[in-house]
């Protein structure tokens, strides 16, 4: 088959006429099927808004509209999105970087299904063994060790964290928060008739301490503005087991989690050590190993252990177990194990294993959307994500690709660049057609991908160290490593090479006063917009209030301002069990969350809701107020000058949110900050306006780390500590620390051999 010049129109074509979400400008256009199509354009410019909000949620409605009405009541409700027409459409299967799952069950091997085919082979090969293969499932009462319900850790209250045990009851003893003396919790305890709370708690009896923590039965009065009256007594322990322990703490909001996790401690289960599995299970080995040894052994490795297995009933099995496998190591992911928790993983590592389930499917005439597959790659690895992407699209299915890779745009049989710029100066598309095609356009996308910057020459020099010494946590070998203070340094290797843990877990925890600005979600609260998190609404409000002469209160919508009918939020969300929420449009304000009596007040001709729709750029020319302007503009400085002051940051991607936690840091001086993978989401033209913004950093006295895979941060830092040489068990290593300058005459360095590559690409252009 030949890609060269993609079919447009008719049947061999996704037609999009009109579209019109978010910031997009009536945009039509068509996307050939079968081919590889990468959208690319700015941060904002509105690839998201036409790949994932038009084409994607298009596809799923219509796709609903064929299952039963039963069925189609238990599924979510997609709006449809804002658009003449959208023909042609198949079947979506969406592959993005949401958190692969916050269940504690799920690891590696039971999302990918490799952990059931493994099963299958210690049912069938295993010795002993009693052939049902549910024994050796730790999600199942057959095969979980009993003591930890399979989980492999044992979490319980630690008494000492909620107790001050030189205190009395009277003086505050208890720390846990909500336990304030003479509040109602603090009464059930201060009024039990077993304890004396004047007594200090070191001088209690066995009989008192068992009673205030492990007590239960009996009734205690409490006294309340409206009465007495009388409830079941319940020890400390146990209660704060009940709410905080025994409790899904997924789904509580990230303060009360992070409080609660203060008095957790967590440790291996003394029972199954750590295996999950009942004492049946383990006992089943093959060549000397349990399924628990298999689970950590890393991918690769499984892999041969695997081959060696020759029998006729086990072999098919071992086999289909190692195909699968090696679709993992071939996407880069070879240093996982079966038994990780897909909690722990990146969002781009669980992109990427969400992808292999599909490469193992032999169904065609889908439609696969990918949202920046590249994330968390190293540049060697970017090679093999082509060849995946390439595969899909052989299999005969239509692959669209929202990315900023000069590595992966180059793949595209056609690309769609979207522009000019962000927000309101974008949701245009600018440029159609092939990668040789786009190199010669004038757009910001094929300026980025004629020239890079240059290999940094000259550098600041160190004004002392933060030392890391013998960290062994993971798969770190014992690393010793100077941090320059006063510098920017760029920390680098392959996936799984240890970046995230000497940076993210090592030093953070050597060092617990450095700022760590990652992508994790902010709030979770949906009521959150970058006004609230830059704390402008108090002063807003006021101005508001000022000039109508009504309550500040009016013009918020979380108070008495806010829309009945959606309580402020603007949409009406409904939540459904095991799958996402689904939203749709506040008919009554029309999304705009406020009362109509509110929007008639005005502040220079604007009501509240048209101020929270302003872009931040627009809001700074708006406000005269300094203290506005001044932290307007720190959005405007991290390049999110085009985000709407009322937005919910549920919206935002991990980049954004990323970049809004920095504007909130900008204006410090004498600290350490932690960036993981900043250019996520990134278009080429903003790495410049990244690079001045941690140079700002560095210039005001911060220290700068920044965990970068992309070249052109690479090659501007003071300094590189590279890991490797590989991932997992075969990394772990420094393999170089110095200058990028010397870091283009490393030898062993895959960092450094790749720096060289883009050098001399860039030479030849
Ligand atoms: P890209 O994918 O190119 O980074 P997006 O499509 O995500 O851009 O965003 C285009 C514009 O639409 C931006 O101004 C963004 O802030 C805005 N936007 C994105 N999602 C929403 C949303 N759910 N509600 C309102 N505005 C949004
Ligand atoms: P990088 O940041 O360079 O991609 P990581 O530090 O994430 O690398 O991973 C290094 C090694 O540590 C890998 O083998 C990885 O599987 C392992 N690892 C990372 N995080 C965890 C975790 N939470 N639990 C167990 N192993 C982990
Ligand atoms: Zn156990
Ligand atoms: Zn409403």
């Amino acid at each position: 088959m030949s890609f060269s010049g993609p079919a447009v129109g008719g049947d061999d074509s996704i037609r999009i006429v009109g579209a019109r979400e978010h910031n997009l400008k009536d945009v039509s256009l068509t996307i050939p099927k079968n081919r590889i199509t990468v959208f690319t354009g700015v941060s904002g410019s509105g690839k998201s808004s036409i790949v994932f909000d038009t084409v994607a949620v298009e596809a799923q409605r219509q796709l609903h509209g064929t299952f039963s009405w039963f069925i189609r009541n238990q599924l979510p409700k997609y709006e449809r999105p804002q658009a003449d027409a959208i023909e042609n459409l198949t079947t979506p299967v969406i592959v993005d970087q949401k958190p692969v799952g916050g269940n504690a069950r799920s690891t590696v091997g039971t999302m990918t299904d490799i952990y059931s085919m493994i099963r299958a082979l210690f049912a069938r090969y295993g010795s002993p063994t009693d052939g049902r293969v549910s024994t050796y499932s730790f999600n199942d009462p057959q095969g979980m060790c009993p003591e930890c319900d399979g989980l492999g850790k044992t979490v319980r209250a630690d008494v000492d964290k909620m107790l001050d045990h030189t205190k009395s009851l009277d003086e505050g003893a208890i720390l846990l928060p909500g336990y304030t003396v003479g509040g109602t919790e603090w009464q059930l305890y201060a009024n039990h008739e077993g304890v004396d709370p004047a007594k200090r708690l070191s001088d209690y009896t066995e009989d008192e301490w068992h009673t205030l923590l492990h007590g239960t039965g009996g009734k205690v009065e409490l006294t309340v503005k409206s009465g007495t009256y009388k409830v079941n007594y319940e020890g400390l322990v146990v209660r704060f087991t009940r709410l905080g322990v025994k409790r899904d703490l997924s789904a509580v909001s990230d303060r009360t989690r992070e409080s609660l996790q203060r008095f957790i401690t967590e440790g291996t289960c003394p029972a199954c050590d750590g295996d999950r599995l009942n004492p049946t299970a383990l006992a089943t080995l093959i060549d000397g190993r349990t399924i628990a040894d298999w689970s950590r052994m890393q991918v690769t490795d499984l892999i041969e252990v695997l081959g060696g297995i020759d029998d006729p009933v086990a072999t098919p099995i071992a086999e289909a177990a190692r195909t699968a496998l090696a679709r993992v190591a071939a996407i880069g992911l070879g240093y996982l194990s079966m038994d990780r928790a897909t909690m722990t993983l990146s969002g781009g590592e669980g992109q990427r294993l969400k992808m292999v389930r599909h490469l193992g499917s032999s169904l065609t005439g889908m439609t696969y959307i990918f949202d920046e597959p590249s994330v968390g790659l190293h540049p060697r690895d970017v090679g093999r994500l082509n060849d995946l992407l390439r595969a899909l699209r052989d299999q005969g299915n239509t692959v669209l690709v929202v990315e900023h890779d000069p590595d992966v745009i180059e793949i595209a049989d056609h690309v769609v660049d979207v522009g000019p710029r962000a927000g309101v100066h974008g949701g245009e598309i600018v440029f159609t057609g092939t990668v040789e095609r786009l190199r010669e356009a004038d757009t910001l996308t094929a300026r980025g991908l004629r020239g890079g910057g240059a290999v940094k020459d000259t550098f600041r020099q160190a004004r002392g160290a933060l030392s890391i010494a013998d960290a062994d946590l993971h798969n770190l070998k014992k690393v010793s490593v100077d941090i320059p203070v006063g510098v920017l340094t760029a920390v680098t290797g392959v996936a799984g090479s240890g970046k995230s843990t000497l940076i993210g877990d090592v030093f953070m925890a050597a060092y617990p006063d450095t700022i760590f600005v990652d992508q994790t979600a902010i709030a979770a609260s949906s009521r959150s917009t970058p006004a609230t998190y830059l704390g402008l609404m108090d002063q807003v409000r006021k101005l508001f209030a000022t000039a109508s002469g009504v309550a500040p209160g009016l013009f918020s919508f979380n108070s008495t301002g806010a829309c009945e009918e959606c309580q402020g939020r603007g949409v009406i969300i409904t939540e459904l069990a095991y799958m996402d929420p689904v939203t749709t449009h506040c008919d009554t304000c029309d999304g705009r969350r406020f009362k109509e009596s509110v929007l008639s007040h005005t502040l220079r001709g604007k009501s509240i809701a048209d101020v929270l729709e302003m872009p931040a750029e627009e809001a700074a020319e708006f406000f005269t107020e300094r203290a506005l302007r001044a932290k307007l503009h720190t959005l405007i400085e991290v390049g999110l000058g085009y985000l709407s002051l009322g937005q919910s940051l549920s919206t935002l991607s991990g980049g954004e949110r990323q970049r809004i936690k920095l504007a909130t840091q900008l204006h410090r001086t004498g600290g350490v900050y932690v960036l993981d993978e900043p250019t996520t989401g990134l278009h080429m033209s903003d790495v410049d306006t990244l690079l001045t913004l941690m140079n700002g950093l560095v210039d005001k006295g911060n220290t700068v780390i920044v965990i970068e895979h992309n070249l052109d941060v690479i090659q501007q830092a003071d300094w590189i500590i590279d890991l490797g040489p590989d991932g997992g068990k075969n990394g772990g290593e420094i393999v170089f620390t110095g200058t990028p300058r010397d870091l283009l005459a490393a030898e062993h360095s895959l960092t450094g051999e790749h720096l060289r590559r883009y050098r001399l690409e860039n030479a030849a252009t």
